[in-house]
């Protein structure tokens, strides 16, 4: 590969056509997704759409008031797919159980117990096994002003019972409940849940002599409703556009998948309904190159190999070869390359860090034409020495233990 042919310009011109929230399940989405096959288009390229229906919440109602000693409503974010309260609400004693430990949590029966979360399942089964009737957790940061005081909403993933509801509260909201020595409080949080559709983004390149064995290339476009999602992923949706252009006039032998999966944000649902539906095709599978988090100058590359370790020795090696910087990590990764793991198919997640993740803040003005073409060169290398190799250069196993941890992930 002539890594000159890669282009850090080329992406940025592309992003910018996506400076909008893509919220999955919504029009935006669905018209970013329109905008990806219409840049394949204009390479010859077909893009196929494959919709999807998404389970999701839409919050109608949601209120926090501290009631004594003082009264005083603070602005606070729903928690999504908890379910809702009554409608009057729960009032009970309030608690700071800061980071949720069991001496802290052992005060929490019957309160509306505050932690630093976010909140996980493991912190949410903790909490509801405390006795606690209602939740807070602590967004934003001390030094926020203007619109960044309102606390911006999470969800919780899916889980079988919900039997407490919860929100978040500002940072500088909860210094001031707990320096007022809050001790009782209502919460509000109603709603309902809703269907929506999302989209992948579908296009191959068909290999030559080894065409039955495919490998991808995937990042989801989807961004969360609170920004624009251009770091986190619209730069990874734009490196591999970037490197599907090339792959269309450098045909492999291998077959190339190239994915934009629609509704990662939501819980990697675009990567889980592919392999779901796509399970048959899985066995002729031998590897999955996941973007997630690019574009960035301030960073560097990290890969989050899931699979055997030969790929993380074959990676580095690679990138000596082209001396570009780049560090891999041997886990499971929390991207769409854990869907292709989790069905057998080694994956990987290439990681540039950066700023403002999940906040108005990630936006196309910290993006950087010369990060995005560091990492498309990188990518791209390892795509075009992989596609064209005799042998794939690692075996076709998850280890056991991350096989374990993906099945307990996917299955709860
Ligand atoms: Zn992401």
């Amino acid at each position: 590969m002539n890594l000159q042919d890669i282009s850090g310009q080329r992406q940025l011109a592309f992003m910018q056509q996506f400076d909008y929230i893509r919220e999955a399940g919504t029009p935006a989405e669905h018209k970013a997704a329109e905008a990806i096959t219409k840049e394949l288009a204009s390479f010859g390229v077909t893009g196929v759409l494959e919709p999807f229906t998404i389970d999701t919440y839409a919050v109608d109602k949601v209120t926090f008031t501290v009631t004594e000693p003082y009264e005083k409503t603070y602005t606070v974010a729903a928690y999504g797919r908890c379910g809702s309260t009554p409608p009057e609400g729960v009032e009970a004693p309030f608690l700071y159980a800061e980071n949720g430990d069991d001496i802290s949590l052992a005060y929490a029966a019957g309160k509306i117990v505050m932690v630093n979360g976010p909140m996980r399942p493991d912190l949410y089964q903790k909490v509801v096994t405390a006795g606690a009737v209602g939740f807070l957790t602590i967004g934003g940061t001390p030094i926020d002003t203007g619109a960044d005081r309102t606390p911006e909403g999470r969800a919780l993933p899916r889980l079988k019972e919900t039997p407490i509801q919860g929100a978040v509260l500002h940072h500088l909201d909860a210094i001031e409940i707990v320096e007022r020595g809050a001790s009782r409080a209502r919460l509000v949080v109603r709603q309902h849940e809703t269907q929506a559709t999302s989209h992948n983004v579908i296009a191959t390149i068909a290999g030559s002599d080894l065409a039955d064995q495919v490998l991808t290339l995937t990042a989801h476009y989807d961004s969360v409703p609170a920004g624009k999602g251009a770091y986190d992923n619209m730069a990874g949706a734009a490196i591999i556009m970037e490197l599907c252009r090339y792959f269309a006039a450098h045909p492999p032998r291998r077959t190339l998948q190239f994915i934009w999966f629609g509704a990662e944000e939501k819980g990697l649902l675009g990567s889980r309904h592919f392999v779901t539906k796509h399970e048959e095709e899985l066995s002729r599978h031998q590897f999955n190159m996941n973007v997630d988090l690019a574009g960035q100058l301030v960073g560097g590359t990290v890969v989050g190999v899931t699979g055997d370790i030969a790929i993380c020795h074959v990676i580095e090696y690679m990138a000596r070869e082209i001396g570009l910087g780049l560090s891999t990590k041997h886990m499971v990764w929390s991207s769409d390359s854990n869907c292709f793991a989790w069905k057998g198919v080694p994956a990987m997640t290439l990681n540039r860090d950066g700023f403002g993740m999940h906040t108005r803040h990630d936006t196309l003005d910290l993006i950087s034409p010369w990060s995005l073409q560091r990492s498309a060169q990188i990518l791209g290398y390892i795509a075009d020495r992989i596609a064209n190799i005799t042998a794939m250069p690692f075996p076709r196993t998850i280890p056991q233990e991350f096989a374990e941890t993906l099945s307990r992930q996917f299955n709860r």
